[in-house]
């Protein structure tokens, strides 16, 4: 397997790491938006944010934490993005899970070029019933 953050984890690809916990890993990302812009994902492999254990997600969310502070304070950017690509249409490419936090400003002209729906008559509630037959009151207790 030649997944190339699991290389990282090992030791046996370079990367400039910035933070690590028992679960999770901030390097970064050599394709930058912006200078500065990390990624952190789990050191165990999972293809998509669904297969992370769950047991991970509180060390892959505190290392965000950290290092979006770390980008903040170091370089004072007027705002951050924090984001995830997961299944090909997403624009995923590295099939290893992981978060993306990159300083933005004002000025940077990047845009995520989105045309907004309307829902109809009725729609937002069955849009609403169809995601509430997938949670159930103590989906934090299933696996
Ligand atoms: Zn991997």
């Amino acid at each position: 397997m030649e997944c190339i953050f699991c290389k990282i984890v090992r030791g046996e690809s370079i990367a400039e790491v910035l933070y690590e916990n028992e679960h999770a890993i901030s390097i970064l990302d050599i394709n930058p938006i912006h200078f500065g812009h990390a990624l952190v994902f789990p050191k165990q492999h999972s293809e998509t944010f669904l297969s992370v254990p769950e047991e991970e997600l509180p060390d892959v969310m505190k290392a965000t934490h950290i290092v979006s502070k770390a980008i903040v304070n170091a370089f004072q950017p007027e705002g951050f993005n924090i984001f995830s690509n997961n299944g090909r249409a997403a624009g995923q490419s590295v099939f290893h899970f992981h978060l993306h936090i990159t300083p933005r400003y004002v000025e940077d002209d990047i845009k995520f070029i989105l045309k907004l729906k309307q829902y109809g008559r009725g729609e937002m509630n069955d849009y609403a019933n169809r995601l509430r037959q997938h949670i159930k009151p103590n989906s934090t207790h299933n696996h």
